[in-house]
C-alpha cells in the first residue's frame, strides 16, 4: 500500500466544437460586464470574434501578449485594466496569452476565461511563469488558476503542424513527469496514462492531417488530462533542464520540451522502471524513453537542441545550470550523466535506455 496525498484543483471545463459560442453565458455567469479578450498579435482575429460573441460585455481587445510572459507587457495590460474598469479576463491562444491572463489575475484576482488554441496545458494550472530582465521566474498560487476553460476543437484546427506536434510533445512531458513525481498518485497517473494514450495517438494521425476534427479533438481532450498532471504535480528533471536551457538560452518553449523528454525518461528510468513500462505502454510501444523518441521522429516533432538554435559551447554551462537548485528527482542529478544527456539531446540521438 502506498500512501498518497491528492488535492483536485477546482475548475469549470466545457468541452467540444462550437463551445465557443458559449463565451458570452460563461462570462454572464462569473459576472464579467467589462471583459478584457487578451491574444497574441497573430490571434487577433479569433480575439475580434470573440469580442462580437460578447456584445457588450466586451470592453477590450488587448492584442499584446508575449511568449514567457514578460513583466513589461503584464503592466501595460494592467494599466488598461484600471482605466478600463476591466472586472475579467479572457484569453484565447497558446500558453504565452494564458501566461498574460494569469500575471493580471495574480495581480487582480480578476475572474479567467481561458480557451487554449495549443496543447501547452496552461490553463489548468496555477503556474506562472514571468520574465523580469530576462531572468524567468515561476510562482504558484490559487488566484492564478483560471475558474473556466472552454476548449473548443475547431479552434485548433488552424495551429500549424510544426507547432501541434512541438505542443503535443511539451504536453505529453507534463504527463510523464506526472508518473514519477513526489506527489504522484493513482488519480495523477489515470489522467497521465490516458492523456500519454489519447495524445499520442492523435498526433501521429494529425500528421496525416492537419484538419481531422476527431484526432483533433483526442488532442485536445489528451493535452487537458496532461496539463492536470502538471497542475497537481511537482515537476522533476525535464522541466528543470527545459526551464533553464530554454530560458537562459532563449530557445523556443514547445520545442525544447521536445527534444529534451525522451532523454529526461531515459535518465530517470533506472530509477523508476515501472514508469518507463507505463509510458510505452500508454504508447502502444515496447519501450517508453526510445518510444517518445520514436513518436518525435514519426511525426516530425523536434528531437535536437542544436536544430533549434541551442549552441555546443553552452553545454556545460547548461548542466551547471540544471546542478543548481536541482528540483526533486526520483535519481539524484549527476554532472557527467548529464553532459551525455545534454549531448545526447544536442545531436537528437535516440536517448541511452536500460534496455539497451
Ligand atoms: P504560444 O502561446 O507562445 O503560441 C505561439 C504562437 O502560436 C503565438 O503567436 C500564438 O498566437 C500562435 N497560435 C496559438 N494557437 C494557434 C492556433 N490554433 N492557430 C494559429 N496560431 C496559433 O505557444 P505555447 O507553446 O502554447 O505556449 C508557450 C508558453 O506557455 C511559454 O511561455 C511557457 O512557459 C508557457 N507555459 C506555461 C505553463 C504553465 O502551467 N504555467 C504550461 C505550459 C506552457
Amino acid at each position: 500500500m502506498k500512501t498518497f496525498t491528492y488535492t483536485g484543483l477546482p475548475a469549470r471545463v466545457i468541452f467540444g466544437a462550437g463551445t465557443i459560442l458559449r463565451i458570452a453565458e460563461e462570462a454572464d455567469r462569473l459576472g464579467i460586464r467589462r471583459a478584457m479578450v487578451l491574444t497574441t498579435p497573430a490571434q487577433f482575429a479569433e480575439g475580434g470574434h470573440i469580442m462580437g460573441l460578447l456584445g457588450g460585455a466586451g470592453a477590450v481587445l488587448h492584442t499584446r501578449a508575449a511568449m514567457h510572459t514578460p513583466i513589461e507587457v503584464t503592466q501595460a495590460a494592467l494599466e488598461i485594466a484600471d482605466s478600463e474598469q476591466i472586472d475579467g479576463l479572457i484569453a484565447v491562444g497558446g500558453g504565452s496569452t494564458t501566461g498574460l491572463s494569469k500575471a493580471i489575475a495574480h495581480r487582480t484576482d480578476l475572474p479567467q476565461i481561458i480557451v487554449p488554441t495549443t496543447y501547452a496545458g496552461s490553463e489548468v494550472t496555477p503556474i506562472l511563469g514571468e520574465t523580469h530582465n530576462g531572468i524567468k521566474t515561476t510562482i504558484s498560487d490559487p488566484t492564478i488558476l483560471p475558474e473556466v476553460v472552454i476548449y473548443d476543437v475547431e479552434l485548433t484546427l488552424s495551429l500549424p503542424l510544426a507547432m501541434t506536434v512541438a505542443s503535443g510533445m511539451n504536453a505529453l512531458a507534463h504527463a510523464v513527469e506526472a508518473l514519477y513525481a513526489r506527489e504522484a498518485n493513482p488519480v495523477l497517473s489515470l489522467m497521465a496514462q490516458e492523456g500519454i494514450r489519447a495524445l499520442s495517438k492523435a498526433l501521429r494521425e494529425i500528421v496525416n492531417d492537419v484538419t481531422n476534427r476527431d484526432a483533433r479533438a483526442d488532442a485536445l481532450y489528451g493535452s487537458w488530462l496532461c496539463g492536470m498532471c502538471l497542475g497537481s504535480a511537482g515537476m522533476s528533471l525535464h522541466h528543470k533542464l527545459c526551464h533553464t536551457v530554454g530560458g537562459s538560452f532563449d530557445l523556443p518553449h514547445a520545442e525544447t520540451h521536445s527534444a529534451i523528454l525522451p532523454h529526461a525518461l531515459a535518465y530517470n528510468a533506472s530509477a523508476v522502471p515501472e514508469v518507463d513500462k507505463l509510458v510505452a505502454s500508454a504508447l502502444g510501444s515496447r519501450r517508453g524513453a526510445a518510444g517518445l523518441h520514436e513518436l518525435a521522429v514519426a511525426i516530425g516533432a523536434p528531437t535536437s537542441l542544436q536544430a533549434i538554435g541551442f549552441r555546443f559551447e553552452d553545454i556545460e554551462r547548461a548542466a551547471d545550470l540544471a546542478m543548481a537548485k536541482p528540483y526533486w528527482n526520483p535519481r539524484p542529478l549527476e554532472r557527467p550523466e548529464l553532459l551525455t544527456l545534454l549531448n545526447n539531446a544536442f545531436a537528437g540521438n535516440a536517448p541511452e535506455t536500460i534496455n539497451d
